[in-house]
């Protein structure tokens, strides 16, 4: 600190936005933060930091910061003190729970919060609630990867450490756009391909690191699982996989090679658009590779056969022998939000514990019990859209929801509000009266990242410490603080006191984390779960030995090419795409209220120069975009960036109303919603 002014302090922590996990050093001058600088020792960023995690911290002294709970009365939000506002809440639930029984309650998680919050929160609604009615905002992202990893591997995050990437030669980046969702990852990948790697990108739009790239494949949105079968096809006609390992790790080639013998790379080109020769350059390339690599994002996730799509990349690193050896780094997920593996982690869903044991197992339930001395209910609960449906059926009495801002960020938010109204009492924990805010009967000012302790876990499974730089404004508490005192408030209690005996409490039931601490964390930075002992370094490469499948081996997937939920015709002749920005996060709550604003103001409609002649748009013309569910307005920004046929717009303004426009179809196996294809048309305002 010595550089520093004396009353200068620092502070260790792990950035708030997106899942690279940054490790950042907040400095402090008189109890407000003066500068965020990125950590030279941080184990994933190096020295290095986004636009977002360095200069966006403005938002904590925004006058906007919820500073008091808020109660509704008469039909307005009013300040009110915290005795009165967690008895109410108590009350509320309390009410909700004699009229219509436990499973009349839900809450939604946060990736936001750390995971000893979300930890507390799901103990919470089954310890004190009695009900599985718990779930996170990976339900609306990352939920296909949870489902299609653990089916094809057996667990629930990406195969390896992103460390290994810097020893690839050959990189498949799909349906992700890291230069702006996840800059210091993108900049990684990037030197890689400086040093030598082959890239190949598949992503509709020419994303940043498609500059860059050996073989850009653009298909049509909603059609990954036939590019990837194409693929497929390619290494197995070409003998571009791995027999040895085929034969001794996976299970399902007979299956899958009948599957994939209708899906040569005419008729691939066909259904996706992509030029057959395209589609076999890509694949010689990832199947000749010494190291081939797969990263992915949000584009093989949202759609309505999201977990197909996960489970048919997989397929390409266990033909080619790839993944749980040194001669690849097999299939990794580049997670959204700053902690959406930990929520997830936490048991923070439905069906699942703590560690991933499910609920319906009677083993599972047990350990738990054991641990919090009350019976778990066994029946899974609602994910996060049924939820909602059960509010607007009348069968939702009570729900809180912890730092999601729904009804910006869920599709088709005129039907999410329509729920929130529905249901007879809502809670929200809030750092600003956001959207979903004004729905609430009860707003609670909660803490931000820079101001709590905790844990998040990245995108590459490691544990990271959060520690508070700032106090909360106000009287605002943090998350894990409200959970305590409305449990208390009803006259029960959580057991862990404090986050650090949270997560020992969590390890106890997980053997997961069971070699996980604080203490720990602040000798040793990071460590990776699965961490099974205290003295264990835990597994940043997974399955070495065997696949954490119930056999031991991999599974390839012969799931066939379904379309997508909707497609364009006359009347919605464009498809729209939605995705993130660089200098924003999420809904923007943050981001939005400080100096990222002058450099990213408004949310643009990307359109290619040829619609915008087309249907006679101008660069900067106001527009009305419409779908089959809503509208929304934007300012139009013509390019080549996004492809004729298609347009581009963000999440990151509410305001703009763009998902009015996106639609609740969903993947039929985890409900994550299809963000990526919806039919829209556009018209100047
Ligand atoms: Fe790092 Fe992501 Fe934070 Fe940027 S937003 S500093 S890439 S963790």
């Amino acid at each position: 600190t010595s550089a520093f002014h004396p009353a200068e302090g620092r502070t260790r922590t792990t950035c708030g936005y997106c899942g690279v996990g940054c490790a950042l050093d907040v400095v402090t001058r008189d109890g407000e933060v003066t500068a965020v600088l990125p950590a030279r020792d941080g184990p994933v960023n190096r020295g290095h930091a986004c636009v977002k995690g360095r200069f966006s911290h403005g938002f904590r002294t925004s006058p906007e910061r919820l500073t008091r709970p808020l109660l509704r009365r008469d039909g307005v939000l009013e300040p009110a003190g915290w005795d009165e506002a967690l008895a109410h809440v108590a009350r509320g639930l309390r009410t909700a729970v004699d009229a219509g029984g436990p499973d009349s309650v839900a809450a939604i998680s946060s990736a936001r919060a750390t995971n000893e919050e979300n930890y507390l929160v799901q103990k919470f609604m089954r310890v004190v609630i009695g009900t599985n009615n718990v779930d996170n905002c990976s339900r609306l992202c990352h939920s296909p990867s949870a489902a299609g990893l653990t089916a094809s591997f057996g667990l629930s995050g990406g195969t390896d450490t992103f460390d290994d990437v810097e020893r690839a030669d050959c990189l498949l980046v799909v349906g992700a756009n890291p230069v702006e969702a996840h800059p210091v990852v993108g900049a990684r990948l990037l030197r890689q391909v400086l040093r030598g790697a082959r890239l190949v990108v598949a992503d509709p739009r020419a994303v940043g690191l498609a500059l860059h790239a050996d073989v850009h494949l653009r298909p049509r949105p909603g059609t990954n699982v036939a590019l990837f079968h194409g693929l497929a096809h390619v290494l197995l006609a070409e003998g571009l996989t791995d027999e040895e390992f085929l034969r001794e790790r996976a299970t399902g080639l007979p299956e899958l090679t009948e599957l994939l013998a209708d899906y040569s790379p005419d008729r691939v080109a066909d259904l996706t658009g992509v030029p057959a020769a395209d589609l076999v350059a890509a694949a010689r390339l990832y199947g000749g590779a010494g190291r081939p690599a797969i990263v992915y994002g949000l584009g093989v996730t949202e759609h309505l056969h999201g977990t197909d799509g996960v489970r048919s990349l997989s397929n390409l690193a266990v033909l080619r022998g790839a993944v749980g050896t040194d001669r690849g780094y097999g299939v990794n997920p580049l997670r959204g939000q700053n902690n959406v593996q930990g929520a997830s982690d936490m048991g923070a869903l439905p069906d699942l514990l703590p560690g991933y044991g499910k609920v319906t197992d009677a083993a599972v339930r047990s350990r738990a019990e054991d641990v919090w001395g009350v019976p778990v209910p066994a029946r899974p609960g609602l994910r996060i859209p049924g939820m909602f449906a059960a509010a607007r059926a009348g069968e939702l009495r009570a729900l809180w929801i912890v730092g999601e801002d729904v009804c910006a960020t869920d599709p088709d938010t005129d039907q999410v509000a329509r729920a929130l109204d529905a249901c007879p009492f809502v809670v929200c924990n809030e750092l600003f009266l956001s959207e979903t805010a004004r729905h609430a009967d009860v707003v609670l000012p909660a803490a931000s990242w820079l101001e709590k302790d905790g844990t998040f876990v990245n995108f590459d499974r490691r544990f990271q410490r959060v520690r508070p730089a700032v106090p909360p404004p106000g009287q605002a508490r943090t998350d894990f603080d409200i959970l305590w005192a409305v449990a208390e408030a009803m006259g029960a209690g959580l057991g862990c006191p404090t986050p650090a005996d949270a997560l020992a409490e969590c390890g106890r039931l997980a053997p997961v984390f069971a070699g996980l601490s604080h203490d720990r964390l602040d000798r040793e930075g990071s460590v990776p779960w699965p961490c099974r002992s205290p003295h264990g370094p835990g597994e940043a490469k997974l399955y070495t030995e065997r696949f954490a499948t119930p056999d031991g081996r991999a599974h390839l997937a012969a799931a066939p090419y379904l379309p997508p939920g909707e497609q364009p015709d006359d009347d919605y002749p464009l498809v729209l795409v939605t995705g993130r920005r660089w200098a924003h996060y999420n809904s923007g709550s943050m981001t939005r209220r400080g100096g990222n604003l002058t450099l990213d103001p408004v949310d643009f409609l990307d359109l290619h120069s040829d619609d915008a002649g087309r249907y006679g748009l101008r660069d900067g013309q106001d527009v009305t975009v419409e779908s089959r569910h809503g509208r929304a307005r934007l300012v139009v920004r013509v390019g080549e960036q996004t492809a004729p046929g298609q347009v581009f717009c963000s999440f990151h303004f509410p305001a703009s109303g763009v998902n009015r426009l996106t639609s609740d179809v969903a993947d039929t196996v985890t409900s994550c919603p299809e963000y990526k294809v919806t039919a829209v048309r556009v018209a100047a305002s």
